[in-house]
């Protein structure tokens, strides 16, 4: 079997995740299909060579999942499934049991309809027959079957956990909802009915709680899915206007695809909005442009990201250039494949469009605004792939300066302006945390993360709404636990292919596929339907129970509407994949119509379905006005642009200190993630940190910056023996002002060092600490072994000591951290020290405990989230990008001045 393809990667997972969910051996699995190769080899036709075809892969997917679990064991890493098996195992003890028992009295299960059958036969070992244990749950809202949530669990409770008697366990009822109005209950009453009595709790009848009302019910169905997202946008207004605070109002979407739209006519109606998990985030513009210049800074053939970038807002190639710049890319790879000669794998010499923009000055006919554009697109590249070695967070917060998204949502008057900049905040906040599970948090990783997630057709991620007063837009499975007053359902259409919601197209059968484990070994096979040798009627039946579990979906999504549920859709919508079409119409689907034919349903708007595509004319309309024109209208604030006002504010000697209110005033969102840079400003002087962090000013890409990167990548090539990859040329391609001669004194400088040619044990060596609530990242320069044993971290400075270390030490404080908790090393196994190459000297220190400077830590990480960001001027004022716009460091500066 190929198993080097993405799907094969992704079937080794499923199975490997279904023998956890199960606690199956994948030697069972072996073990099974052979058995049942060995009683169908007689049978030939065709549908029997797809069932014989599935299960000779899963033989050999079974081994697979073999090695990756002895990888994982030899790596000593666990997933979640690993986990609950685990658990599950060390629960089959009976001292665990006695153990267990002897603590806790009652077990209450809450949300029993989630769990998967490992759990639940975890549970059961804990909890032996006769003790008193209570699971809540709704088999109704059983709506993650795909993560391995078993329906089973909840309906065979009674059997499963007997009385002492061994009778079975009562069933109470509680069928009171005290969250939605009569009509939206009876609603999803309805709705729910059309499930088996079989895979229902017998009987239940929801009853609503008189004080909440009736509640209304409307559906709107509309052309096409962009005037669909502007009914919405409309109704959501309207709500507005009628009372209905923005926090109270949310969009609960089956897939993904229906966000863009939507999005876009919440903010052409300043509708403040929070789009909530990371799936969605993603596909919001500000964040897509960061993605897409990271993923270009991480590879370079990443040609849809680079288009994107480009096409952007903030170098606005037009269609004509960028074409220009493809050619060339397509010319260049047909002379290569010409001089190369037949390759067995010509995919591995191309020459990307990331290239031919690098070498835009070849490509003729280009315009000349287009030429400075990409000279400029270039420069910013160039500069950001030299920063590439920084801690991911300030490497994205570098990228987003560069791109000037932050100062144009600044200088929007836009309502929807917030919600854009939130939407930024919360992704470098991810950014931040982001920790893969084996390896470093490095660019690579990041991006493969972002890769996955947005590959993923569900939200993998657990993810909660703000406080924050805006409309939510989130999928339909992020929305369980959640209520808003104005729920609305988008996307209630189904075509003869393509379906949105209900969508039983992922319908899976183990017979046919290989990356399931066989319905025998599963712990729930007694609510699957048995194969009696029909595929094509097994198949059915499986849709069917597919069928129900989307309903169970709608019946969720439904009951999250306090007074008023708006469920809509619409006849025409823009593809999705590769295998949609912009000709290919979907249609209203039979919830939608379901709920139009329930009594008391307001209908919004009912349009006939046009026959031509209205979206194919949309399409058109908005490639017609492209190229949008590189200078927009002038600005009523800005007449001139905001970089000329910039500019003019900072030629003004004695700032209008009304400019700049008391921070007080506003208290932005404090972050949860800092690196070690933004701790020691905030030791130097927390209003620095202020603008630094909390709520950035631009600042200036100094010289000492620029200079202290080149020389930590060469001094870590050096470490590894490989500096000689980058010469003092080299430098001077990053920068003018990055001379040969200062490069040189500073390699010298570092060869004359007792490190130099030492190799280190390891080298810009990231940590990660959790510290109370925060998360605190850096980068250690090196760390060497010592003479006499342990550990000397080191860090280079390319500048001159100063006096005296004072907030700077907290760099080394918590490197030294670092390595007690996360190495394991004692204080007096480890040496800190600071080498300065400008001057060539050094200064050693022993470490402080781990006691001692988590103390400290926490007092200042108490201080930022308290907004304690006083000025504490002093000599660090005179390098401070703020000096302009801070009193306190003029003031301080005046004094100082000779
Ligand atoms: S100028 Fe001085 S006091 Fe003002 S923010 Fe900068 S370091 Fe702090």
């Amino acid at each position: 079997m190929e198993a080097r393809t993405l799907w094969h990667v992704s079937y080794v997972r499923q199975l490997a995740d279904d023998c956890s969910n199960h606690l199956v051996d994948p030697r069972e699995i072996v073990a099974w299909d052979e058995q049942f190769l060995e009683k169908i080899k007689n049978s030939a036709d065709k549908i029997a060579g797809k069932i014989v075809e599935a299960s000779k892969k899963r033989i050999e997917l079974a081994g697979v999942v073999e090695a990756y679990q002895q990888a994982k064991e030899a790596r000593r890493v666990l997933d979640y499934g690993d986990q609950i098996r685990l658990a599950s195992e060390i629960a089959r003890d009976p001292r665990v049991v006695a153990d267990f028992l002897s603590r806790y009295r009652f077990a209450l299960l809450d949300e029993y309809q989630d769990t998967n059958i490992a759990q639940a036969k975890m549970l059961k070992r804990l909890m032996p027959d006769g003790y008193p244990v209570m699971a809540v749950g709704d088999p109704d809202q059983n709506i993650y079957a795909w993560r391995g949530a078993s329906l089973h669990n909840l309906l065979a409770f009674p059997e499963q956990f007997v009385l002492g008697d061994g009778s079975k366990a009562r069933i109470l009822p509680l069928e009171v909802n005290f969250r939605s109005g009569a009509r939206i209950l009876s609603l999803a009453n309805e709705l729910i009915d059309h499930v088996s009595p079989q895979r229902r709790a017998a009987d239940k009848v929801l009853r609503h709680f008189e004080d909440l009302g009736q509640g209304t019910v409307a559906v709107g169905l509309w052309p096409d899915q962009s005037a669909e997202a502007a009914g919405i946008a409309a109704e959501i207004a309207r709500a507005h206007d009628e009372g209905i605070p923005w926090r109270e109002i949310a969009i609960l979407c089956r897939k993904k695809r229906l966000f863009a739209p939507i999005v876009e006519e919440l903010r052409g109606r300043d509708i403040p909005f929070e789009v909530i998990g990371l799936g969605g985030l993603l596909k919001m513009p500000e964040v897509i442009d960061l993605v897409s210049l990271l993923r270009v800074l991480e590879d370079p053939m990443r040609n849809v990201a680079l288009a994107r970038l480009l096409r952007g807002p903030r170098w606005r190639i037009g269609h004509r250039d960028l074409a220009l710049i493809a050619r060339r890319a397509a010319e260049k790879n047909r002379s290569l494949k010409e001089q190369l000669g037949d390759l067995d794998a010509p995919g591995d010499v191309i020459f990307s469009l990331a290239e031919a923009v690098a070498a835009a000055d070849e490509v003729e006919g280009l315009s000349d605004e287009a030429r400075a554009r990409l000279a400029h697109f270039n420069a910013v590249l160039t500069e950001l792939r030299a920063q590439s070695h920084l801690p991911l967070p300030e490497l994205a917060q570098r990228a987003l300066d560069m791109i000037g998204v932050v100062s144009e949502l600044d200088a929007s008057p836009s309502k929807a302006a917030p919600a854009a900049r939130h939407n930024l905040a919360n992704f470098l906040d991810r950014i931040a945390a982001f920790q893969p599970l084996e390896g470093e948090p490095t660019l690579g990783a990041l991006i493969e993360w972002l890769d996955a997630i947005e590959e993923a057709d569900e939200e993998i991620e657990a993810a909660q709404p703000t406080d924050e007063d805006s409309v939510k837009v989130m999928t339909i499975h992020q929305a369980k636990g959640l209520e808003f007053d104005l729920v609305i359902v988008p996307g209630l259409a189904r075509g003869r292919r393509s379906q949105i919601f209900p969508d039983i197209s992922r319908t899976w059968n183990a017979y046919t596929s290989p990356q399931h484990i066989p319905t025998d070994l599963r712990g729930d096979a007694e609510v699957f339907p048995r194969f009696m040798g029909n595929l094509s009627q097994y198949t059915d039946e499986l849709k069917v129970r597919q069928e129900e579990e989307e309903r169970r979906l709608f019946y969720v999504v439904v009951t999250r509407a306090r007074h008023r549920l708006v469920c809509t859709a619409a006849h025409w919508y823009y593809p999705s994949g590769m295998f949609e079409a912009l000709t290919e119409s979907l249609g209203p689907s039979e919830y939608w119509r379901e709920v139009r034919d329930f009594p008391e349903v307001e209908v919004i708007v009912e349009s006939d379905a046009p026959e031509e595509n209205p979206l194919i004319a949309r399409r058109a309309e908005r490639a017609q006005v492209w190229p949008q024109p590189a200078k927009r209208a002038p600005d009523a604030l800005f007449p001139d642009g905001l970089a000329a006002a910039v500019t003019a504010a900072r030629a003004i000697t004695t700032p209008d200190e009304s400019l700049f209110p008391p921070i007080e005033a506003a208290p932005p969102a404090r972050p949860r993630a800092l690196n070690v840079t933004s701790i020691v400003t905030y030791a130097q002087c927390p209003k620095k940190f202020y603008w630094s962090v909390i709520r950035p000013l631009p600042r200036q890409s100094s010289r000492a910056a620029r200079i202290g990167t080149v020389v930590h990548s060469w001094i870590e090539q050096e470490g590894k023996g490989q500096g000689t990859l980058i010469e003092p040329e080299d430098f001077e391609e990053r920068g003018p002002e990055l001379d040969q001669a200062t490069m040189t004194r500073l390699k010298e400088a570092f060869r004359k060092t007792r490190f130099s040619g030492v190799p280190p044990v390891m080298a810009e060596r990231p940590i990660s600490l959790v510290v109370g609530n925060h998360i605190v990242q850096g980068r250690m320069d090196a760390v060497f072994e010592r003479a006499g044993g342990g550990w000397e971290i080191v860090d280079w400075k390319s500048g001159r000591g100063p006096e005296e270390e004072g907030a700077e030490r907290w760099q080394l404080d918590l490197y030294a951290l670092a390595a007690q908790e996360i190495w394991g090393k004692k204080p007096d196994e480890l040496t800190v020290t600071f080498v300065y190459l400008g001057d060539e000297t050094e200064r050693a220190y022993p470490a402080r405990t781990a006691d001692e400077i988590r103390a400290e830590l926490d007092g200042a990480l108490t201080a930022i989230a308290a907004g304690k960001f006083e000025a504490t001027p002093g000599p660090q004022c005179r390098f401070c990008d703020f000096k302009r716009d801070c009193a306190e460091g003029r003031a301080w500066l005046a004094a100082d001045a000779p």
